[in-house]
């Protein structure tokens, strides 16, 4: 099925789907008061701080937050704010308080013990998961419980890709569709089956790609994911896709050479999914160095007035575009158990690096440096950003990495203020939590207490002292005491690595 929706109704639809973000997405969402937050019934102060809130413009000096439940009560000045007596406070003062982070681009490791608390003490208080597995539908279910504690999460169906699959044989769940009638299958099944939303991938038809569109439509579910190969990123936005996640399609559309690149795409429609990123790479240095101001204009005023919204995952690209710079943050392998560190090791040499001439990896710089350019570009054009990463792929860590994607945000040109919106108020409007994303009365508590002005310097967003997770605090004793459970659960060795449940670079072959 080909047909296309007139923009009218697209817009409806996409308005309608942000609003909910549909179905599932509610059972966990701040409309719930009854909800569970390990919080509900205490009452925590944090007094004489500086708010930074993204949702509004200049930060509130001097003010005190009050939280009741999972609820802010109060954010004003002492003479304004009275401090319950019965409240745990932290004093504030020479801190900065801004929301609590979302990544809108995580895979989970299976390993509870080790992703939910190095988000929450990276004060990362909602995630988006972007392939569905059980264990996850179940983390989702047991935090909105409250029987597990971890960010709010959000979880997509499993990837539902063309035939030949592009992830056949890359050790990553996925679904094969191969025509109208088993896309609007799936769809359905994917709903059935507790997806919060529909994920889409490389190798779908267009017959198959807008059925997913259309049934994903009639369900009143957002579908995000990749840009189909065989669908430029303009069509896929106007055909209601809501998110569309890295930067390594995007740019076929705003190159001058788009015909020759389209012509060449369209030969690699077998081969598995390292040689895939092998043979897409000349195309991807062809897009960069043809970048049309002309045409980046066009297509990024499109996207802005279809309102989708890009991921980035500039982080990802880091490691696969410069996978020298893995070696600065090693500090944190210790939160990692040793069977994922070895399996990221043999990646990043067997995989990543394999074959890469001193020519090739001149070209990945010069593509990370255009992923920045294409970025900053949609950027200043209007094209709503999200901070994502892809945890669960090598070298990207649950919670920490976000801290580095808002660095590059800023690298692409986006001022501080607005790389901290790509994480915090972009994303609660993205997923319809309308009282998330914001530091002001009413909102959902979700905060990060931070040592450091984070206008001043987007590093100090790393500094962490304390975290409010729906309501319930975690102080700066107890996020330390968090970080050495992981780390002790890590050496433990009783941890088993799994396969990541992404394959969003290349990935090595199941023995
Ligand atoms: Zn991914
Ligand atoms: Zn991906």
């Amino acid at each position: 099925m080909s047909a296309r929706f007139s923009r009218r109704r697209l817009l409806g639809a996409g308005l309608g789907v942000g609003a909910g973000m549909a179905i599932g997405t509610l059972k966990g969402s701040p409309a719930d008061a009854t909800g569970p937050a390990g919080g509900s019934g205490s009452t925590v102060a944090i007094t004489g701080t500086t708010v930074i809130d993204p949702a509004g413009d200049k930060p509130l000096r001097d003010v005190t937050v009050v939280v009741r439940g999972d609820r802010i009560a109060a954010v004003g000045t002492a003479r304004e704010v009275h401090v319950p007596a019965d409240a745990e406070v932290v004093d504030g003062r020479g801190k900065f308080v801004i929301p609590g982070l979302t990544d809108s681009h995580v895979h989970g490791s299976g390993q509870e013990q080790i992703d939910l608390p190095l988000f929450l003490a990276n004060g990362v208080t909602t995630v988006r998961d972007m392939n569905g597995q059980a264990f996850l539908y179940q983390w989702r279910d047991r935090i909105a419980a409250g029987t597990l504690r971890g960010p709010r999460y959000t979880v997509a169906s499993s990837i539902l890709d063309g035939s030949p699959a592009l992830l056949a044989g890359a050790g990553a769940p996925y679904v094969e569709v191969a025509n109208a009638q088993q896309a609007r299958a799936a769809v359905r099944a994917a709903v059935a089956g507790g997806a919060d939303f529909i994920k889409v991938y490389v190798r779908l038809s267009p017959e198959a790609y807008y059925a997913i569109a259309d049934e994903s439509r009639r369900l009143g579910v957002a579908f995000v994911g990749h840009t189909p190969d065989a669908i430029p990123l303009a069509e896929a936005s106007a055909a209601g896709q809501r998110s569309f996640e890295h930067l390594f399609t995007g740019w076929f559309d705003t190159s001058s050479a788009e015909t020759e690149i389209r012509r060449r795409l369209a030969t690699i429609r077998s081969g598995d999914f390292n040689s895939y990123f092998n043979r897409t790479h000349p195309l991807e240095v062809l897009a960069a160095r043809t970048f049309d101001p002309a045409r980046a204009r066009k297509v990024f005023r499109g996207l802005a007035a279809d309102g989708s919204h890009q991921v980035p995952t500039l982080v990802q690209h880091r490691v696969f575009d410069l996978p020298e710079s893995t070696t600065s943050d090693s500090d944190r392998l210790r939160y990692l158990p040793a069977a994922t560190r070895t399996s990221w090791q043999d990646q990043l040499e067997q995989v990543y690096l394999a074959g890469r001439t001193a020519k090739d990896a001149a070209e990945h710089r010069e593509l990370f440096r255009a992923r920045l350019h294409w970025l900053g570009a949609a950027h200043r054009a209007g094209v709503p950003i999200l901070a994502g990463t892809d945890t669960g792929t090598p070298y990207i860590y649950p919670g920490f990495s976000l801290h580095d994607e808002l660095r590059n945000l800023v690298a692409a040109g986006f001022t501080r203020m607005q790389a901290l919106r790509a994480a915090t108020r972009t994303p609660a409007r993205f997923l319809g939590l309308r009282d998330a994303g914001t530091v002001r009365r009413n909102a959902i508590a979700d905060l990060v207490v931070l040592d450091a002005d984070p206008l001043a310097d987007i590093r100090n967003t790393q500094r962490v002292h304390a975290v409010v997770v729906r309501g319930e605090l975690i102080s700066a004793e107890r996020r330390e005491d968090m970080l050495s459970d992981v780390e002790a659960a890590a050496a433990s060795g009783t941890l088993a690595a799994r396969v990541a449940g992404c394959a969003c670079t290349p990935v090595l072959q199941a023995a």
